[in-house]
């Protein structure tokens, strides 16, 4: 949730540190700061609100320093304000620690300390873990990397955390559990970060700590030891993200480029993977587990929010071409049930970032039912895909924007292959159609591109909405996971109240909502359900709503029917979603824009939710 960068070498660490966490700024941020070091002792600066915030209260202070971190803060324990903000101070001040996640037993240590005589200036459970690490540390004796192994081994919780100590400028010391952290390798140079996005300007050179592990950068050496103190060998990734790709590149916000990026990101999808002349498919992370997919008697399908719907989608594909039953569940409720799992279910789990806490936890419940999990994962190296024992990267590129857009077709087309890949081992789909499928996922780039030619059109169509109180979003078959993502889309950076429904299903109960002032956005392509929607916009109308619909070009019917039509390419049904939910993002992006929302931060949202 929040963002976690530190340093130590021979550069600035605060400047340094300052750019990482705007990288960062996407994860959380209700509040920033810094923590540095140099000959006059271990300095805290921090700031509710934004990094901005922080940096106009350290503007004019002369602050040189090797070593320092910093931190984002996505608030879990204690409202967000100054005080409340990371870095905290040990009871003595011998320490400073940032941290992303939560310490479960804290109030538990908190009392103990309390005892102690300690006081607290923060509501948080972070100031707890470093006051237990110090009081560890003064009454051991031992090394500070000691008492903070000592002090994890009883800390429940998810964590990152990274800790300086006044007694040593040349030391930084890490550890994760649940909570991303990534090492940049450089030259007699160490960074810290809970993605890659801050250290790729530096070194290319990375280790993704693991679970349990705690790393100790000290004197210009790294060590690696986990929980239990065995010392550990990592190993250093070459990161391929490119400075570029994690920038604007001329957009007003990332989710703008992040969805006109998508006939890019769709193609690296695939790129590799499809080969529609020779009509073939390969998928290198599922080669060994092709066989065990295609024979499996049902797949259970994990995720939360954007890739729970992505899962919806695979859903209708799964069954329609391979004959899998397929179950799509929210993460967060598959962990807390005792779900029914067989010999010879998969599970697959879907997660843009592949730290999504909730999906970590069912994958591991899944797991220890018997279940072979496959992930479907944007970051390379994340917690899931690590996690998993087969699966497939989507290959979008960083996603900054908080409203997922671009993960959310990648997701989907990975799935989709996925699906096509089962279906062919299986022998569900004949060689023509499996042919055709190939051949229209390499022209979905081309459709999607015509798509967003009709931006300024869609922009116009927003400003007559932008006011609008409450949307309904309607769609049937493969265009009913579409309809709730483009609601999800516009309840997020709009914060209008939006509800996606199968179109059908509106007559049970949401029907008594239209009137004049409802909009109603639904996607009524030409496929099998399309006369049935025709029939359920005659309800809306009949009703006076206004209705939005997504059309296929072509259609000479629906413009004398509805108020608005957004026309997208004649698309296979079975890839309509790659294609339709692309206005509806753009719908919502305008509507945001226009009511002046903050489109890549909506408020009381972080993009990689790694609490539960
Ligand atoms: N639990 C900590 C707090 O509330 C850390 C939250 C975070 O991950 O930003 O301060």
């Amino acid at each position: 949730m929040c963002g976690i960068v530190a340093y130590v070498g021979h550069r600035e660490a605060c400047p340094l540190v300052i750019k990482g966490l705007k990288r960062l700024e996407y994860r959380g941020y209700d509040s920033a700061g810094v923590a540095l070091m140099n000959g006059q002792g271990l300095k805290i600066y921090k700031k509710k609100g934004k990094v901005v915030a922080l940096e106009q209260e350290l503007d004019g202070k002369e602050i040189h320093a090797t070593i320092g971190m910093g931190h984002t803060r996505w608030a879990t324990h204690g409202e967000p304000n100054d005080v409340n903000a990371h870095p905290h101070y040990s009871f003595h001040r011998k320490l400073a620690i940032i941290h992303n996640g939560i310490i479960e037993n804290y109030a538990a240590i908190k009392q103990a300390l309390l005892k102690k005589g300690h006081t607290f200036t923060s509501e948080t459970d972070t100031e707890v873990l470093g006051q237990f690490i110090e009081d560890i540390w003064e009454n051991n004796g031992g090394s500070l990397e000691e008492a903070v192994r000592l002090a994890l081994q009883e800390g429940v919780g998810a964590y990152a955390i990274v800790i300086m100590s006044e007694a040593d400028p040349t030391q930084l010391i890490a550890a994760r559990k649940g909570s991303p952290l990534v090492i940049g390798v450089g030259d007699n140079e160490f960074f810290l970060a809970s993605d890659a996005t801050p250290i790729v300007e530096y070194t290319k050179d990375v280790i993704y700590l693991n679970d349990y592990e705690i790393a100790v950068i000290k004197n210009g050496e790294l060590k690696v030891v986990t929980l239990d103190n065995t010392t550990t060998t990592p190993y250093v990734h070459k990161v391929e993200l490119e400075l570029e790709a994690i920038e604007k590149g001329g957009f007003d916000h990332f989710m703008l480029k992040e969805i006109f990026e998508q006939p890019r990101s769709i193609a690296d999808s695939m790129r590799g993977r499809v080969q529609a002349d020779a009509g073939t498919l390969q998928l290198g992370g599922l080669r060994d587990y092709l066989d065990k997919l295609a024979k499996s008697k049902r797949i259970v399908i994990v995720g939360c929010g954007t890739s729970w719907h992505a899962g919806l989608v695979a859903e209708y594909i799964f069954e329609e071409l391979a004959r899998i039953p397929v179950e799509v569940e929210y993460a967060s409720e598959f962990r807390y049930r005792n779900p029914i799992i067989k010999e010879g279910d998969i599970v697959i789990a879907i997660s843009q970032s592949g730290e999504t806490a909730d999906t970590l936890a069912a994958i591991e419940l899944a797991k220890s039912k018997g279940a072979t999990i496959f992930g479907v994962c944007n970051v390379v190296g994340s917690s899931i895909a690590r996690a998993t024992d087969a699966g497939a990267y989507t290959h979008a590129g960083p996603e900054i924007g908080v409203a997922s857009t671009k993960a959310f077709t990648a997701q989907v087309t990975v799935l989709t292959l996925m699906a096509l890949a089962a279906a062919k081992r299986k022998g569900t789909i004949s060689d023509s159609l499996f042919r055709q499928l190939l051949a229209e996922m390499e022209s979905i780039p081309a459709k999607v591109e015509k798509v967003l030619q009709a931006a300024d059109k869609i922009k116009e169509i927003a400003y007559i909405f932008t006011y609008a109180r409450n949307f309904i979003y309607l769609g049937r078959g493969l265009n009913f996971p579409v309809a709730l993502e483009g609601a999800l889309k516009l309840k997020e950076i709009s914060y209008i109240h939006a509800e996606g429904y199968p179109a059908a299903e509106m007559k049970h109960g949401p029907i008594a909502l239209i009137d004049e002032d409802m909009p109603v956005v639904v996607i009524a392509t030409k496929d099998s359900s399309y006369e049935k929607v025709v029939s359920n916009i005659q309800e809306v109308k009949a009703r006076k709503g206004r209705v939005i619909a997504i059309t296929t070009e072509g259609d000479t019917h629906l413009p004398g029917m509805v108020d608005f039509t957004i026309e997208i390419p004649k698309v296979h049904e079975v890839l309509m979603p790659l294609v339709s939910v692309v206005p509806l993002q753009l719908l919502a992006y305008d509507i945001a824009v226009m009511r002046g929302r903050n489109v890549d931060q909506p408020r009381n949202l972080a993009k990689s939710v790694t609490v539960e």
